[in-house]
Order: C-alpha cells, then sequence, then structure tokens
C-alpha cells in the first residue's frame, strides 16, 4: 500500500512559537538546504509527496517551489503567514488563503486543491473555514488532527478521510493526519514531534498497523527544519526547546530508513479523483 507523505515547507522560525510579526532577515533563513537534502532523498528512493507551502517562503525561495513541483511532488497551500486560523476574521483567513493560493499558481502554472493550516488550528466546529476553502478552489483539507494536545487536536475527530458538506451546496474532503487507535487510547507516531522522539521500530510499526488493521494509507507530516542540526537554538522555554530539537540530528537517517521501506506519494495523486 502506498502511504501519503507531506511537508509542510516553512522555516525553523514560523514554526517556533515566536511572535509572528517580527520580520526575519534572509540571513538567518536556513529553509533551502534541508529541503534540498529532502528533496534529493525522495528523488533516491523513487517517493513523491505534498508540500504545502508557505506564501511568504514561496515569495522568497520562488526556484525552491518550482523545483519541488518540477520533481513531481505536489504543491498545496499552508497559507501565506503562519496565523493560527481560529484567531483570524473570515475576512482575515479569506485573504490569506488568496495571496498564498495566487503565489503558488504563478509559481507552477498548475491548481492549488490542497491547504493545511498553521499549527493544525482549525477544529470540525469552524465551518466557515470549509466554504472559504471551497470558494478559492480547494479540494481537500488536511488540518484537524485526531489526537488532543496541549496546543491543538481533537479526540473525537474521525482518524481517516471524512467528507465535510454544508447546506448540500459545498463539500471538502477532510485527510487528517494518521493516529494509532490502542485499546481505547490515540497515539499519534506518524510526523513531526512524534517521529522524532519514537524508537523507529514503533514508527514502522505502526504504519504497517495502520496499513493492515484500518485497510487506510498512512498520512506522514514533516518540516524541513526537523532535519536541520544547524537551526538557531533560541525557542521560547524548556518544553518548546524540546518539542523542536528533540532528535533532530538523528531524524535525516531515520527518514531516509522509512522512506527505504515504505512507498509513499502525494495526497493528490492517491486521492487521483480528487485533481
Ligand atoms: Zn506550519
Amino acid at each position: 500500500m502506498h502511504n501519503m507523505l507531506t511537508f509542510d515547507l516553512e522555516d525553523w522560525y514560523h514554526g517556533n512559537f515566536l511572535d509572528q510579526d517580527e520580520e526575519v532577515s534572509p540571513e538567518r533563513d536556513r529553509v533551502v538546504e534541508p529541503t534540498s537534502r529532502i528533496l534529493q532523498l525522495l528523488e533516491k528512493t523513487g517517493n513523491k509527496a505534498t508540500f504545502f507551502v508557505l506564501g511568504c517562503v514561496a515569495e522568497r525561495y520562488p526556484d525552491l517551489v518550482k523545483k519541488i513541483h518540477q520533481q513531481g511532488h505536489e504543491i498545496a497551500s499552508h497559507g501565506y503567514k503562519h496565523r493560527l486560523v481560529y484567531k483570524l476574521t473570515p475576512e482575515e483567513f479569506a485573504d490569506d488563503l488568496k495571496k498564498s493560493v495566487k503565489i503558488l499558481k504563478q509559481l507552477t502554472n498548475d491548481n492549488v486543491v490542497g491547504y493545511r493550516a498553521p499549527y493544525w488550528s482549525i477544529c470540525l466546529k469552524m465551518e466557515w473555514v470549509w466554504k472559504i476553502l471551497a470558494q478559492h478552489g480547494i479540494e481537500y483539507d488536511s488540518s484537524v488532527y485526531p489526537f488532543k494536545t496541549y496546543l491543538y487536536g481533537d479526540n473525537q475527530a474521525p482518524r481517516f478521510k471524512y467528507e465535510l458538506s454544508w447546506n448540500n451546496t459545498g463539500n471538502i474532503t477532510e485527510i487528517p493526519p494518521t493516529v494509532l487507535n490502542f485499546g481505547n487510547k490515540r497515539l499519534p507516531f506518524a510526523g513531526g514531534f512524534y517521529f522524532r522522539l519514537l524508537p523507529y521500530r514503533i514508527i514502522k510499526w505502526a504504519i504497517n498497523r495502520t496499513n493492515k488493521i484500518d485497510g487506510s494509507p498512512v498520512v506522514f507530516y514533516l518540516h524541513p527544519y526537523e532535519i536541520d542540526p544547524k537551526k538557531e537554538k533560541n525557542s521560547k522555554g524548556f518544553k518548546n526547546n524540546f518539542i523542536l530539537h528533540v532528535n533532530v540530528k538523528k531524524a535525516e537517517k531515520k527518514l531516509a530508513k522509512l522512506l527505504t521501506e515504505f512507498q509513499f506519494n502525494s495526497i493528490k495523486d492517491i486521492q487521483g479523483k480528487l485533481s
């Protein structure tokens, strides 16, 4: 079974809980180097992925986005600025989305049909978000984390692909990141902090279990900064430091192993009829 691989294309400071209004100078950017290593790894192992690209990163690094697209990966939207969606008004959200989609379309000459919210900051109650996404050509969303953490997530949200519809007038497909069902507990494993923290054998076991027991592909996610030990270490507080930096040095090797032992594709390719 092919699983789905996704990357949120952003720099180390976008996921760093810093003041998002702070303008970071390009000298402090790190995104190009780890992303290039990811692209090489994907090419070498014959895997394809979806890249949820942050609009402001695409503006600074248009050639990087073009290269990702030329190598056959899907370009989707991660918004323009890395803002928490539940803190935006519908107008602010629509503007942010529109701006990001426009930049990505111009760079790739391709439609943008996928969206992922910064920090998984959408929950099922926010119907206004689905409507705005559909109005701007988005066919699937991958933002509702089916596990509650101190920052995001919902333990009641379905674990696998489902349709969200409203008033018989529109719908959007939700493709959540995968969590494991174990007894009556859910366990995240398929990306980010959890991928770096858990031993590889647990990740492998969880993917196989999801494929076999649930009969479903896994939706995996990572950020370029997660394989970048050279990124700045100025996160606020012990907890954030731990979340952002634990096992970063070992992550690239772990990813290489994952990409060798499993087959991955972009969301668009696996959900073929969506495009
Ligand atoms: Zn992000």
